[in-house]
């Protein structure tokens, strides 16, 4: 359960800095970048970056670093078409579902499990549009914070959030949450029609201000909807 903060002065606790001391950076941050073609744990034969079997012996291989676009087998993008995610997820699942490996080694067991928990974290994150948006971020170095809109500083986004959610506490009864809700979803339907275009155009700025906004929109429709169940219960 996520627990949510009521207070608006906390700020997170910050490292504290060393005079003239850097973070220790022993092997750390080396991988970067394409990641080469390996070989065959098991018969040591070429093995392709992004291919989960060997063409060779056919063992599954351990499954590496991959971006979950690459992992799926999908072009990297906000707009993805939903059938087709599930349709590349359910494909390699099947491919790699651990009950295929039963009869093989320890090895192939342990490494089909890493691969379907691989591929389930991708499937995860790519087929929740937010989830989805916050990944391309972060992939382009921009982290979206994950916490409520006491943490959002941009003044405009701010507002709105703040605004809204005063409204869904004064909301008394089903109607008036209906009312609330109904406005967050158009605004849910509008952020999402605004990112892939923005996505496309790199114009990762504008990106940002979506997701964010997507996020505390998302958040709100949900506690709207515990809002309406409990108004609901108690007529
Ligand atoms: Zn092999």
């Amino acid at each position: 359960m996520t627990q949510l903060s009521t207070s608006t002065g906390e700020r997170p606790i910050e490292p504290r800095e060393e005079p003239g001391g850097k973070i220790d950076s022993a092997g750390h941050g080396a991988a970067a970048g394409t990641p080469a073609p390996f070989a065959c744990w098991s018969c040591r034969g070429p093995v392709a970056v992004g291919e989960a079997f060997c063409a060779t012996c056919k063992a599954v291989q351990p499954p590496g670093q991959l971006d979950h676009f690459v992992r799926l087998g999908l072009t990297r993008g906000f707009a993805l078409d939903t059938a087709e995610i599930d349709r590349h997820y359910f494909q390699l699942q099947r491919q790699l579902h651990p009950d295929r490996f039963a009869m093989r080694g320890p090895r192939e067991r342990a490494l089909s499990q890493q691969q379907a928990t691989s591929l389930n974290a991708a499937y995860e994150t790519l087929k929740d549009p937010l989830a989805r948006a916050g990944y391309l971020l972060r992939l382009s170095g921009i982290e979206v914070n994950a916490e409520g809109c006491n943490t959002l500083t941009d003044p405009v986004l701010l507002s709105e959030a703040m605004e809204l959610r005063e409204a869904l506490a004064d909301a008394t009864d089903v109607a008036s949450v209906d009312v609330i809700a109904r406005r967050a979803q158009v605004d849910i339907d509008d952020c999402l029609t605004e990112l892939a275009p923005a996505f496309r155009a790199g114009d990762l700025d504008r990106a940002g201000r979506l997701t964010t906004r997507l996020r505390y929109l998302t958040k709100l429709a949900e506690e709207a909807r515990f809002h309406r169940l409990r108004r609901a219960r108690t007529i």
